[in-house]
């Protein structure tokens, strides 16, 4: 993959190398100077450098939900300006 790997706790990775269960994915379990992943098949444990991991990853399969919360959150705050403005008063 090109560029920066921007890798949150949580996300899936697809990875070039298949994982000998057969899975291809991996689960980021601890994010830092080394990334902690966990197979999504065989709940297998690696600990893999940031720069050999950047070379490994095909994508990232991002969960969207914690992205979701946020969208509705904002929805909320900009529809419903007064129901908080009320409140105080
Ligand atoms: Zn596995």
């Amino acid at each position: 993959m090109e560029g920066i790997l921007q890798l949150e706790i949580g996300d899936i990775l697809e990875l070039k190398k298949k994982h000998p269960c057969g899975s291809y994915d991996w689960k980021v379990i601890s994010v830092g100077a080394d990334i902690r992943l966990e197979c999504c098949a065989c709940g297998h444990n690696i600990i893999l450098k940031r720069s050999v991991l950047q070379k490994s990853v095909k994508r990232i399969k991002r969960t969207w939900f914690p992205f979701l919360i946020m969208i509705v959150y904002l929805s909320v705050i900009y529809f419903y300006p007064c129901s908080f403005a009320v409140e105080g008063t």
